[in-house]
């Protein structure tokens, strides 16, 4: 009998681990002791990082998607289908479509993040986002007439997908005005749920003079609970009008996830060093479903895929399994259209942004590009 390793969602951490996992038991699946599927509910993989470029004309949604099996192992067996339960004690999947139900020996879920504006009134009919595909896209047809007015960016609860993503597009969108001679013209103001600009005490110190410097209005312990007639009423009890609203809307993992006793908010619970769910034998988390406390990033999802990798490869040969992640992260943090900061930080070591330059920015654009081969395993 094969052990059968199947991976739920083919997104940046369920595709790295996938080839991951080719290239590391290549022999194993050869020979038939083991079978690794993928399953993911969209024939194509989808690069969100290309969405914060969207809104400003300089990016398309379709340079961040490519057909799901160019990216993936041909030794990796790939299912399109959406995955509509788990019973970790039959250890067992149910889907929509043909591939259920389906056994497993060990289960890594990489479902990500889904969002939920519905949770605020008024906010699906008001806000813009650049958080999905369509919300990026509209807001683009907003942003490029926009000439006059307030332009408001509320982030929405926590954890939210990419940290950095509401400060670098306050920076890019004050630099964008700036060069197009409208700055004079457009109030930007930023929202954040706690008592500084991001959840990270080092990196909301860094950002914080710079939104300062750049005139960009900062509200924080600011949490929306309604949206109504262009005024945004929240729980502390002010209100702030608008023009042109870009929300972070809240963010939850999958139902099915709670339902199946992984975790609340669809989040799996994990232990933060092997990324073992703690509530079910033979299951692992990684990327934005696994609730670890460190940033919901591609980069996490990446590394977390490699560690991932080594547990089970050395479970399925029959050895003590001991890779451990310790919490790296790194990212690239546009601040203005042309240039942009860095950071890497882990569980240890706390984080301290680069000094923005052009350099940094063309690393990120070039990351950007090179990820179709990260995402392959090549890189
Ligand atoms: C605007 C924006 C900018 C960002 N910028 C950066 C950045 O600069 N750097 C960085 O590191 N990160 C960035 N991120 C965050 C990054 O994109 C995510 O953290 C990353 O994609 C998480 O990877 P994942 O594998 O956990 O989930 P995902 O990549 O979201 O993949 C989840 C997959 O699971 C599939 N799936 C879900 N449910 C089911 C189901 N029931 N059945 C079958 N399949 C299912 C989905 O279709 C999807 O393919 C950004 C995000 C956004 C929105």
């Amino acid at each position: 009998m094969s052990d059968h390793i199947v991976i739920l969602g083919g997104g940046t951490g369920g595709t790295v681990l996938a080839n991951n996992l080719a290239e590391r038991l290549g022999s194993e699946i050869d020979s038939s002791d083991v079978r690794v599927t993928l399953i993911n509910d969209d024939p194509e993989h989808v690069y969100k990082p290309v969405w914060l470029y969207v809104p400003f004309g300089t990016r398309e949604p379709e340079d961040g998607r490519r057909p799901l099996a160019d990216l993936v192992d041909d030794r990796v067996e790939l299912k399109i289908d959406r995955v509509t339960a788990i019973d970790p004690d039959a250890q067992q999947l149910h889907s929509t479509g043909e591939v259920g139900p389906i056994q497993y020996d060990k289960l890594v879920v990489a479902t990500g993040s889904t969002l939920a504006p519905d949770e605020i009134p008024g906010l699906a009919e008001a806000g813009h986002d650049y958080y999905s595909e369509s919300g990026a896209l509209e807001l683009q047809d907003e942003l490029l007439s926009f000439t006059e007015g307030h332009l408001v960016l509320s982030v929405i609860g926590s954890p939210h997908m990419c940290p950095a993503a509401p400060l670098e597009f306050v920076f890019m969108a004050d630099d964008w005005l700036r060069e197009r001679g409208l700055r004079e013209d457009v109030e930007i103001t930023y929202t954040y749920p706690i008592q500084r600009v991001h959840g990270n005490p080092h990196i909301a110190e860094w950002a914080r003079p710079i939104m300062d410097d750049r005139d960009i209005n900062v509200e924080t312990f600011f949490n929306p609970e309604e949206i109504d007639d262009g005024t945004i009423h929240t729980m502390e009890g002010s209100e702030l009008s608008y023009d042109l609203l870009v929300a972070i809307p809240p963010h939850r993992g999958l139902d099915l996830l709670t339902e199946a006793g992984l975790g609340d908010s669809g989040w799996v619970d994990v232990d933060k060093h092997t990324l073992e769910a703690e509530h079910a034998a033979n299951v692992y988390a990684l990327g934005d479903a696994a609730a670890t406390g460190v940033p919901k990033a591609g980069s996490v999802a990446h590394y977390q895929a490699g560690v991932v990798s080594q547990r089970l490869a050395s479970e399925v040969r029959g050895r003590p399994a001991t890779a451990r992640y310790d919490g790296k992260t790194l990212c690239f943090v546009e601040t203005g259209m042309d240039s942009a900061s860095y950071v890497e930080f882990d569980y240890e070591h706390p984080p301290s942004p680069a000094p923005p330059s052009e350099k940094l920015h063309w690393s990120k654009l070039a990351y950007n590009e090179s990820y179709w081969l990260t995402a392959r395993g090549l890189l």
